[in-house]
């Protein structure tokens, strides 16, 4: 038996490994098994050069759970006692701490750096035995032991076949790797596409009604895995079938492209768009990452771009440098280039699709927006690729490109400054009443109800030009396009005043909700009352939803217009009800308020042109007088009407009315309202 000392600079080097790799001890499974599959896949090499001639046998690799021991062993090449001594004892190991100081948090990391993937069995094992031979001829078999200390033994030992036996003495910290169901798991996640057979235990079957083992191996992973064919000999359900295995609890996909590269890097892969139900599954699952169907991770940030992070399915490459930080991944030109390259094929799948398939597209655009809209708000290249093909959906479930719809509103919706008023919904039963009025004035209104279609909005007036987006509920009807400048009013001001201070004075008091009462003529057959919310602060406001950064917006109470139509017969009875009622005392009160007013104007006149120093007390204190006695008449004008108001139940009617439209009509307000309703229907 001979003795050694492990190459390394470093004295020690197991409790670091254990130390730093702390938080991915499982990898060790997937370490070991890769080097058992590569051992494998050389024998084969060999084979096919001639340089081996013996009988290849049955190449399955094997993982076997002990007392406590897991074993992996494979029939691939095998090792020499000198083969050992080069591979495994002499590890490059300078500059060791400073690295894993710099990369403690990336196992990957250190594990590619240093060709660890063997020693990281020390996470999980006490001593660690190594038994091989070599499939050279007449090669004589080899037991390589170490507990864990630098030191290691070798011995000559008998082993009939050819191949590798990994012998882990599990550590008693990590007993948890002894359960076969955490073996199973783990095999699943890291070696379920490994090119040769992996096999863990036995096939069970069912037999009077109990589970029993077979003879029969149990094979956990699938060789030739999807993406590894060509995509001319698959067909819509292998496709299908596959993305059911890698997210068994997800719905059919909507769409899939099979990425196929050779040069300039080679990569493999099949990326789905999911179907997605909710937010949690977006993130829940993620594309995973494969160097040569070995699973590395299921991280692809940074490798590929942001928006694409959201669709589901594989990719291979042995051209992405995995084991280094992500930092450096970014910058990495291979890694550049493969994002550009599925970037565009993408969008190119798409644009096919849209072009042989526009039905199928349109049907499927309510799931498939939610990435079209990320892609083109976070990548410029998307943008331009996606401005073709992208849709806008009106509210009556009619599809058109950007460019076909600008066609189709143009001579109706253009404004008095030349502008292309895209008019948009969010909601179709809250706002139906104004979608109908929009329509019957041959306006086109867009549902816009996505998750992201608020920053849409934003973005598409940014790059559509002259074009301006309007909430059909942002204004009456007559100002959402406005083609010529507008009638006036035709009430006095006196008769807008009454009528506003009247119906202020009976809205009910809501939180964070401001009102502004105002007259219009909208025609007579236009609603009586009717509220608008003002497009940019609606947006502002649920721009601060979605965005971080603009929480002075959030904090803002909602403004509302609450327009009185001086058209309608309901508005005219009650503004005449309200001069019978209160017009001798307002006209009073209107009169001494025009003698205060004047007064006043005349002091201030007479001051003009005079220093401060120059004014009397005695000027000051009474123009302070005039001031106040004015407002307190103002005041009494107010509640005069704000009496009558609230004696005339149509008026508390026409508004409830307008905020049941809206969807404002809560609680006790909607409670009073319907007894209100009743008492005036009896
Ligand atoms: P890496 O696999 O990154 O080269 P490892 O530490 O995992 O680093 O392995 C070092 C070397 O030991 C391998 O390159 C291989 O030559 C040899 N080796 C490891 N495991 C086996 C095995 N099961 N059969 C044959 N050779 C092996």
């Amino acid at each position: 038996m001979q003795k050694g000392n492990i190459g390394v600079t470093t004295e020690n080097i197991f409790p670091v490994i254990k130390k730093f790799l702390y938080s991915d001890h499982e990898i060790f499974l997937r370490e070991l098994i890769s080097n058992a599959v590569d051992a494998t896949q050389k024998l084969k090499t060999l084979a096919s050069m001639g340089e081996f001639n013996g009988e290849q046998g049955d190449l399955t690799v094997h993982v076997t759970l002990g007392k406590d021991t897991i074993t992996v062993s494979d029939h691939g090449l095998g090792m020499t006692a000198d083969e050992i001594d080069k591979y495994i004892n002499q590890i490059a190991f300078s500059g060791a701490n400073d690295f894993l100081e710099k990369y403690k948090n990336d196992a990957n990391a250190i594990i590619g750096h240093f060709g660890l993937g063997f020693y990281s069995a020390f996470m999980v094992a006490r001593k660690v035995e190594l038994i091989t031979r070599s499939y050279k001829e007449g090669a004589q078999a080899v037991k390589w032991t170490c507990d864990g200390s630098p030191e290691f033994s070798i011995e000559n030992v008998d082993k009939a076949e050819r191949g590798t036996d990994i012998v882990l003495y599990i550590d008693d910290d990590c007993k948890e790797f002894l359960e076969a169901d955490r073996i199973s798991s783990l095999l699943k996640k890291y070696c379920s596409f490994l090119p040769v057979p992996i096999a863990f235990g036995k096939k069970k079957e069912w037999k009077d009604g109990k589970e029993v083992e077979t003879g029969e191996d149990n094979i956990i992973n699938d060789v030739e895995p999807l993406w590894t064919k060509k995509p001319s000999e698959l067909k819509e359900e292998d496709y299908k079938k596959f993305y059911k295995e890698l997210y068994p609890m997800s719905d059919e996909p909507l769409f899939w492209i099979h990425l196929n590269v050779d040069y300039p890097f080679h990569l493999t892969g099949i990326l789905y768009f999911p179907k997605v139900k909710s937010n949690i599954e977006l993130t829940h699952n993620k594309i995973q990452l494969y160097c040569n169907q070995v699973y590395v991770t299921d991280s692809v940030e940074g490798i590929v771009p942001d928006f694409l992070t959201l669709l589901h399915g594989v990719l291979d490459s042995p051209d992405i440098p995995l084991n280094v930080s992500r930092s450096y991944l970014q910058s990495d030109s291979n890694v550049k280039k493969i994002s550009t390259y599925i970037t565009k094929k993408v969008s190119d799948r798409l644009q096919s699709i849209f072009k042989t398939d526009r039905k199928q597209f349109e049907e499927k655009w309510n799931d498939l927006k939610i990435f079209i809209h990320y892609g083109m708000l976070t990548q410029e290249d998307f943008y331009e690729r996606a401005k073709d093909f992208a849709l806008l959906a009106d509210t009556d479930g009619k599809y058109y490109t950007f460019e076909d719809y600008k066609t189709l509103i143009k001579d109706n919706q253009t404004d008095k400054e030349g502008y292309l008023i895209y008019l948009y919904a969010n909601n179709q039963d809250e706002q139906y009443s104004y979608i109908e009025a929009a329509k019957n004035k041959g306006y086109n209104v867009l549902l816009m109800n996505g998750q992201l279609d608020i920053a849409v909005v934003s973005m598409l007036e940014q790059k559509l030009g002259k074009v301006r987006f309007t909430r059909v509920d942002s204004d009456v009807i007559d100002n959402l396009i406005v083609k010529e400048d507008k009638k006036d009013n035709d009430l006095l001001s006196e008769q807008a005043e009454a009528l506003s201070a009247a119906f202020k004075s009976q809205l009910p008091k809501m939180d964070k909700t401001d009102f502004i009462v105002t007259t219009q003529a909208l025609g007579e057959t236009a609603f009586p009352v009717m509220i608008t919310q003002g497009e940019y602060l609606r947006r502002m406001k649920e721009m601060a939803n979605i965005q971080t950064g603009m929480n002075f917006y959030s904090e803002m109470p909602d403004m509302f217009s609450l327009i009185l139509n001086s058209d309608h017969a309901l508005i005219k009875e009650i503004l005449k009800g309200e001069e019978d009622a209160c017009g001798a005392e307002a006209a009073s009160l209107k009169q001494e308020i025009d003698n205060v007013s004047k007064e006043c104007d005349e002091l201030r006149k007479s001051q003009e042109g005079k220093k401060a120093e120059e004014i009397t007390t005695e000027e000051k204190d009474k123009i302070e007088q005039l001031d106040k006695k004015r407002d307190e008449l103002k005041a009494k004008k107010e509640q005069l009407y704000s009496s009558y108001a609230s004696q005339n139940k149509v008026v508390r009617q026409l508004i409830d009315l307008a905020l049941l439209q809206n969807g404002m009509l809560k609680g006790e307000a909607l409670s009073n309202f319907v007894k209100r309703s009743i008492e005036l229907i009896h």
